[in-house]
């Protein structure tokens, strides 16, 4: 009984013989302990082959959802099958919120943490960053629970970890106080906003704040402006109100305000976004981008993203602003946004504020393979990670080169799954056995 055949987008077929889909946490242990080769599935929206294997898969999404805020210590404790849309919704009725979330609600909290998916904000880590504690079924089918406090030289590889070390059952996640955000979104910021030395000025206005471009004229066609009401450490408004009562401004940074709400793909329906406008409203009602009952993005699409050090970001740009001609055809839309540094192994933020550059690209894999070779040749001087979870082509040296704790992870790989239980070709051709 597939669970899935494809990834979301029907661009990656599982080459996996099988498909498990275990309805408890035993049923688990016991199918991990008697499968030979065996590989963790979440919600499916990965376009790179990371999560494929010609051996079973396991989806997670069938296990108890549970979702269980802890106020003593500000941390709710979920399956790891859980969409992140639902982790929200509960944990703003107990009064919290979590500090910051992708564009989508739709993907598992175990899948999204395990290839360090991101939202935006140069305050604001990757979403994993918020993991104090992992529970994974391990090769011989025990459970393990690592946590920050507890296993402070394990847990940095652990949670950003590929499905490498074993099936996340739960995640134990820090929360915040619950918040509220307003929305807005400018249009047509002007080239020199992006290349000049402004873009930084631009990209910390806001608490998270995403640069949307089709590389078709020289200007950034929309900028989606999220700030939090009551202002944040850090934020620095920049022209914006920093007064949930007061009007956004019509004109900013030579960008005009928005007269009503844009989807960042203009054929598709802006009534798929989340509100705009300017409006207050609950944290997980803003901060994605798509709303969880609605189709995100367009699903006819392969993505592409890659992480550059904050201060080769605007170089960066100017390097892609070069391929222009050759990626507008292939493109739908490219989203630029911040994530700050952490200090997880595997994470493509880790140890340095980011600057993620991304490519949704239509539903074309041969004009996306051709065209990957010269994004990644321009891109090369600036020290580039790609996304675990997208399509590269970058060489996997070169990758591994990117990473000061690639070796300590392979270790902890097979210290962890002696006999490669977990492992598949994307493994082993990232991180092969050391
Ligand atoms: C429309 C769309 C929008 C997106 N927006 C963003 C974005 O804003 N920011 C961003 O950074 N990325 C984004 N992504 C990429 C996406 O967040 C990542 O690919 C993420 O990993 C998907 O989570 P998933 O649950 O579908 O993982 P899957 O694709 O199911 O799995 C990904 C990896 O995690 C492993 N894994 C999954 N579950 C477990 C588990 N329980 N235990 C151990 N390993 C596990 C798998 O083995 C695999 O290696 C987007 C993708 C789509 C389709």
């Amino acid at each position: 009984m597939p669970a899935h055949g494809t990834n979301w987008s029907g661009t990656v077929t599982f080459a996996a013989r099988q498909v498990h889909q275990p309805a408890s946490v035993d049923e688990l242990q016991d199918l991990v302990a008697a499968t030979p080769r065996i590989r963790a599935l979440g919600t499916a929206h990965s376009f790179s082959h990371v999560a494929d294997t010609t051996h079973d898969l396991v989806s997670v999404t069938g296990l108890p959802p549970v979702v269980d805020v802890d106020p003593g210590t500000s941390t709710v404790t979920v399956a790891a099958g859980v969409r992140y849309g639902a982790v929200a919704q509960a944990v703003h009725e107990h009064g919290f919120a979590l500090a910051n979330m992708g564009s989508l609600p739709h993907i598992s909290v175990g899948g999204a943490c395990s290839t360090g998916t991101h939202g935006s904000g140069v305050r604001n880590a990757n979403l994993a960053s918020s993991v104090r504690a992992v529970q994974l079924v391990t090769a011989d089918g025990e459970l393990v629970t690592l946590s920050r406090d507890a296993d402070p030289d394990r847990f940095p590889g652990a949670v950003v970890a590929l499905g490498a070390l074993g099936v996340v059952v739960a995640l134990t996640l820090d929360l915040v106080p619950t918040f509220d955000v307003r929305q807005v979104v400018y249009r047509d910021l002007p080239a020199d906003q992006l290349t000049s030395g402004r873009l930084e000025e631009v990209l910390r206005s806001a608490y998270s704040l995403s640069l949307f471009t089709r590389w078709r004229s020289t200007d950034v066609e929309q900028v989606w402006v999220k700030q939090r009401v009551g202002g944040s450490p850090g934020e620095e408004p920049d022209g914006l109100p920093d007064d949930a009562d007061a009007p956004f401004p019509t004109t900013w940074h030579g960008a005009r305000l928005a007269d009503g709400p844009l989807h960042p793909l203009p054929s598709m329906p802006p009534e798929n976004c989340t509100e705009q406008g300017g409006r207050p409203g609950p944290f997980h009602e803003r901060l994605p981008h798509f709303r969880m009952e609605f189709t995100p993005s367009s699903g006819d699409e392969i993505q592409t993203e890659y992480l550059v050090p904050a201060e080769h970001g605007a170089p960066a740009l100017a390097a892609v602003a070069t391929l222009r001609e050759r990626i507008a055809p292939v493109l739908h839309v490219s989203e630029i946004r911040t994530v700050a540094a952490d200090d997880l192994w595997l994470s493509p933020s880790y140890a340095r504020d980011s600057v993620a550059i991304h490519f949704t690209f239509h539903k074309d894999p041969d004009g996306v393979a051709a065209l990957l070779p010269d994004l990644e040749r321009v891109l090369a001087p600036f020290a580039p990670r790609p996304h675990w979870g997208k399509v590269f082509g970058t060489d996997p040296a070169e990758v591994r080169a990117q990473y000061p704790r690639a070796d300590d992870f392979r270790r902890l790989a097979a210290e962890m799954d002696p006999d490669g239980k977990f492992r598949n070709d994307f493994l082993d051709r990232y991180l092969p056995v050391l």
